[in-house]
């Protein structure tokens, strides 16, 4: 691995953690970079694991190297229920010695890997840990996925605080969705105080992904 991994993270499910990630791996691969993909932990796992199937679709693209892996090399963990891992695992404990033996196959075929956490900063995974553990359990930095609604100020800086408290490298950008269109006129003008404006995933994906190579 050339780089340190970069683990990315959001404010919630559903912000759009992988479609960010698929972006991402897109800008890299268009450096010449090599990127490995990595989700500890999937629930909501009926057959595959949709989220691992697409990061790895978008990795291959960019890394001879995945030629033969399937979704199931890059997401060691995956529980059916769809809630946090301390709830989805019930009875069972979660592998840290599988993750980190999954994580160093991928890493050292790649250039860069994307790490894809589950929900967000605070989920539980087990009695000890929090997905922001895996911050540290990786050696990574972040990327902070953040939503584009009413309420999204509160929840970036809440995330942001975290991150801060951890003393870990972070860059954080916005993934505005279609119904998104009060963000300009209710959000942008707090962010563009408080942090000179916000990096737009449909927009700055370049400069993001330079941004992060420069955390590395
Ligand atoms: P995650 O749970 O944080 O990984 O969120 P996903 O990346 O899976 O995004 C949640 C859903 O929103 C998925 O169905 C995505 O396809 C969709 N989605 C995410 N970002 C965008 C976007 O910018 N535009 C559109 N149209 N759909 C999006
Ligand atoms: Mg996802």
């Amino acid at each position: 691995m050339k780089y340190k991994p970069i683990f990315v993270t959001a404010t919630n499910t559903d912000v759009g953690k992988t479609y960010t990630t698929c972006k991402l791996i897109q800008e890299y691969g268009k450096m010449g970079l090599k990127v490995g993909v990595f989700k500890p932990i999937e629930t909501g796992v009926r057959d595959i694991p949709l989220d691992g199937g697409l990061l790895l679709k978008e990795a291959k693209k960019t890394n001879p190297n995945l030629k033969n892996f399937t979704c199931n090399d890059i997401v060691p963990i995956q529980f059916s229920l769809p809630a946090a891992p301390y709830i989805a695992k019930k009875k069972s404990s979660i592998d840290v010695n599988l993750l980190h033996k999954t994580f160093e196959k991928i890493a050292s075929l790649s250039d860069v890997v994307l790490i894809e956490g589950a929900g967000g900063l605070m989920v539980p995974v087990d009695e000890k840990l929090y997905m922001y553990d895996f911050i540290k359990e990786f050696d990574s930095v972040v990327l902070l996925v953040t939503h584009g609604k009413l309420g999204c100020i509160n929840d970036t800086l809440l995330s942001i605080n975290l991150l801060r408290a951890l003393r870990v490298p972070f860059a954080w950008c916005v993934n505005l969705k279609e119904e998104d269109v009060s963000f300009n006129e209710v959000s942008l003008p707090f962010y563009e105080d408080e942090f000179g404006g916000a990096v737009l995933v449909q927009k700055h994906m370049r400069v993001l992904s330079e941004n992060l190579l420069k955390l590395l």
